[in-house]
């Protein structure tokens, strides 16, 4: 186990383009539920499901609600020391820059610069009719949309909803010259992001809780917490060099 770290810690000195793909499962430790591990726990119902384009159009209330509780967690939410690690990472010039499915904005609060918000950001609000923005006091108030009365919304990337083309072509360039891509805290289920790691050319590690299904696509496979390699990895890279 040991050994697979050193490695990373080597691999990471190495790269000069290094890209770190994210997921839930970077934040579970900062107390925000993944959906994987979560489902049931919200009114039995599978967040997969109301995060959707479809409760939006068809269950308002749900949606909302649904999006007012996950808000409402976030307050009391702070970056952990894996967060922190990877700003200071691309401070020091070890990684070139974040792609994240995370809508939490923990890695902007570590002080990480370089982020692509591939399925948005969940703290900035927008009308779903006439795309004016709005404020997130109106959306939590449950107030019709101020410019058009209509829905208001965060703005997040919803399961059938397409991605942001600048930030996933970004995304897409940085990866495909990367010469290490470090994946972690994703169940890699959700497309198009899924595909991401593949576009890498080079070293591909994935770091996660259950790494039983896509252990075949990587060059090294981490099984653990997201804080826990992260800081491990980091002390070992102070003694690397
Ligand atoms: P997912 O829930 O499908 O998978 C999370 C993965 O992380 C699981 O495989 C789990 O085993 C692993 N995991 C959980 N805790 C971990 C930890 N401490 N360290 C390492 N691994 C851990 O999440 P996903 O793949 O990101 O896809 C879910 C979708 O839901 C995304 O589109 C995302 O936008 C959205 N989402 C975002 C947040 C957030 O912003 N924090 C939270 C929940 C869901
Ligand atoms: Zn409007």
């Amino acid at each position: 186990d040991e050994k697979k770290l050193t490695l990373l810690a080597s691999w990471i000195k190495e790269s000069r383009h290094t890209v770190v793909l994210t997921g839930a499962g970077m934040s579970t430790e900062s107390g925000i539920p993944d959906f994987r591990s979560s489902k049931g726990l919200w009114r039995n119902i599978d967040p997969r499901t109301v995060a959707s384009k479809d409760a939006l159009d068809n269950n308002y209330e749900l949606f909302r609600d649904f999006y007012t509780m996950r808000i409402e967690n976030l307050r009391d939410c702070k970056p952990h020391e894996g967060h922190k690690i990877l700003a200071d990472w691309e401070r020091r010039g070890f990684i070139s820059c974040i792609a994240t499915q995370n809508v939490d904005g923990l890695h902007h609060m570590a002080g990480s610069e370089k982020i692509y918000e591939l399925h948005g950001n969940i703290r900035t609000i927008r009308c779903e009719d006439c795309d004016a923005p709005a404020e997130m006091t109106e959306f939590l108030e449950r107030k019709p949309c101020p410019n058009c009365g209509g829905k208001l919304r965060p703005n997040v990337v919803l399961f059938g909803e397409s991605l942001p083309y600048t930030e996933l072509y970004n995304a897409t360039q940085e990866i495909s010259k990367a010469e290490l891509v470090i994946v972690i805290g994703t169940s890699l289920q959700v497309y198009p992001v899924s595909q991401l790691p593949d576009l890498c050319k080079g070293k591909k590690v994935y770091i996660n809780l259950d790494v039983d299904i896509h252990s075949h696509q990587f060059d090294l496979v981490i099984k653990g917490s997201a804080r826990d390699v992260l800081t491990r990895t980091n002390t070992l890279l102070q003694e690397v060099g």
